[in-house]
């Protein structure tokens, strides 16, 4: 039986009383697991009064007492990480491997929230004026609420949720209701860990839920991590609204390998970038322009690199790649590989129309590789979010830099060189808010923002960190003076 997926609300399991679902499916299998409930307006609006509710005492709650729920949570994070992967595999479809990963990566949020009575400090100048002295404390901003995409569904609501209540907030996440279940896990272990009611709660849905939290007047926050044209939405309402809002969108990334870089090494790294989560990373590495005479070694290195990558089901040992989420995916990338071939380009390695031995139902769209994209064409600004590799051959590195800045995305861009000039040269003008110089897939760890530019992000203040931080509070400056004469002498 798919299980049915609950809201969790004010500290209790509460099934939704929506009247449409959608199906959750294994993308290896097709088997559905589970029913994702559509939930109504209303019952953002009870998550919201919730919320409300618990917001005056957890935000009186000393920071140093609110972090102790948040290493309970991470020590329970730590103690399931292998049966939460395994729910991110079954449901979204990536390696146990990868899987893995991401929820090293929502661990280390946890880890960097528990910094909060340091993170959070103001600051003080005494002696503004004569006797007088000003101050800055930051203060948490009320009801907060996150919306996430299906692509990482354990370390997205990480980069927000234990931030938000670090700072004395309360909270409401909307997981993508293709993966549900691992959120549904996790949120079992929040209510291990003991928060108090109406701090941390869950509503699953699709755009009418998204819409409600919009909408809702008490929600004073929102973060969103999803596509592009989504994210345009996602900020306009809810900054018209009056909230503050931080929207990331889609990407289209860059790679420049020029012919002084270690190949070996390079096509490692870049194959794990364009191929690893089946290409479905926002700091996926979907484009590569070579320099000189990197057109012809890249080439063939990375044409292997592609037909050799193991494909599968991501719980079976040795695989390297899983499927794309869904058919509607599998055939949406298919045929943009069709697209860039009508445009002109080469496809090197063809991984359309394949199966997987024993998982014939699977969604898999193999590693595939395009050359000499056409650079008025679709594909060279679509972003793909598949195993899709688009190469373009180029003269020079500020011809390649020139290309990588006329991108409307701006996540991500690398280089790899062992040149440092062309490497500083690189990293000062590249158009990209996280930056990679011989790395594949530029990350940043917890403790930095998750930088996009461009069309990748709206907002001013990113995900992660001391942009946390600062995003889920808001200052508040004191000057005082306390004349002398006012006070009785003792
Ligand atoms: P999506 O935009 O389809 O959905 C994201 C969330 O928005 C989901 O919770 C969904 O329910 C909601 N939503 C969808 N359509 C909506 C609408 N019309 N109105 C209101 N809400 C709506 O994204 P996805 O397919 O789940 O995720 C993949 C996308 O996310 C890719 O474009 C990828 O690049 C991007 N992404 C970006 C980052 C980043 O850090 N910039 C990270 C991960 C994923």
């Amino acid at each position: 039986m798919p299980q049915t997926i609950l809201n969790y609300i004010n500290g209790e399991w509460c099934r939704s009383g929506a009247g449409k679902f959608v199906e959750v499916i294994n993308p290896a299998t097709q088997e559905v697991l589970a029913q994702t409930p559509l939930s109504p307006p209303a019952e953002v609006d009870a998550a919201a009064q919730a919320a409300a509710a618990a917001f005056p005492d957890w935000r009186n709650t000393p920071p140093g007492d609110r972090i102790q729920y948040l290493f309970k949570l991470k020590a329970l994070l730590d103690e399931h990480i292998d049966e939460i992967s395994r729910i991110i595999t079954l449901e979204n479809g990536k390696t146990f491997g990868e899987s893995k990963g991401e929820m090293r990566r929502a661990i280390e949020n946890v880890e960097v929230a528990c910094g909060i009575p340091t993170l959070m400090q103001g600051d003080v100048l005494e002696d503004i004026a004569r006797g007088i002295d000003e101050f800055m404390v930051r203060q948490p901003v009320g009801v907060t609420a996150s919306i996430c995409p299906f692509n990482f569904p354990g370390m997205i609501p990480f980069w927000f949720l234990p931030y938000a209540v670090a700072c004395g907030n309360t909270y409401i996440v909307k997981p993508s209701e293709k993966v549900p279940l691992t959120m549904q896990r996790i949120f079992e272990l929040i209510e291990q860990a003991g928060f108090p009611p109406g701090v941390i709660n869950m509503v699953n849905g699709g755009a009418d839920t998204v819409n409600a939290i919009l909408d809702h007047p008490t929600i004073r926050a929102i973060t969103f991590v999803g596509s592009t044209p989504v994210a345009r939405h996602i900020y306009a309402r809810a900054a018209a609204n009056g909230k503050r809002v931080q929207a990331q969108g889609g990407a289209k990334n860059p790679t420049i390998v020029l012919p002084d870089a270690d190949l070996e090494m390079t096509t490692k790294i870049v194959a794990d970038s364009a191929f690893g989560n089946a290409g479905q990373r926002c700091l996926a590495t979907s484009l590569v322009f070579t320099v000189g005479e990197a057109r012809d070694t890249f080439t063939q290195a990375i044409a292997e690199a592609a037909q050799t990558r193991v494909t599968g089901f991501g719980l079976d040992e040795g695989v390297q790649m899983g499927p794309v989420i869904s058919h509607a995916s599998k055939q949406r990338i298919e045929s943009l590989i069709a697209k860039g071939a009508q445009e002109g380009a080469e496809i090197v390695v063809d991984g359309r129309g394949k199966t997987v031995p024993g998982y014939e139902k699977g969604s898999f769209v193999y590693p595939t590789v395009l050359s000499d994209l056409n650079p008025q064409g679709e594909l060279i600004r679509t972003e793909v979010f598949g195993p899709v590799l688009g190469m373009v051959h180029l003269n020079t590195v500020d011809e390649a830099i020139e290309l990588v800045n006329s991108g409307q995305y701006g996540n991500m861009a690398c280089l790899f060189t062992s040149s440092g000039a062309a490497a500083r040269k690189f990293r000062h003008d590249a158009q990209a808010g996280n930056i990679g110089i011989n790395i594949g897939v530029a990350a940043p760890m917890a403790y930095f923002p998750f930088s996009g530019w461009k069309d990748s992000f709206f907002g001013t203040l990113h995900g992660q960190g001391k942009h946390a931080v600062e995003f889920f509070t808001q200052t508040k400056v004191v000057v005082e003076r306390w004349p002398r004469e006012w006070s009785r002498e003792f």
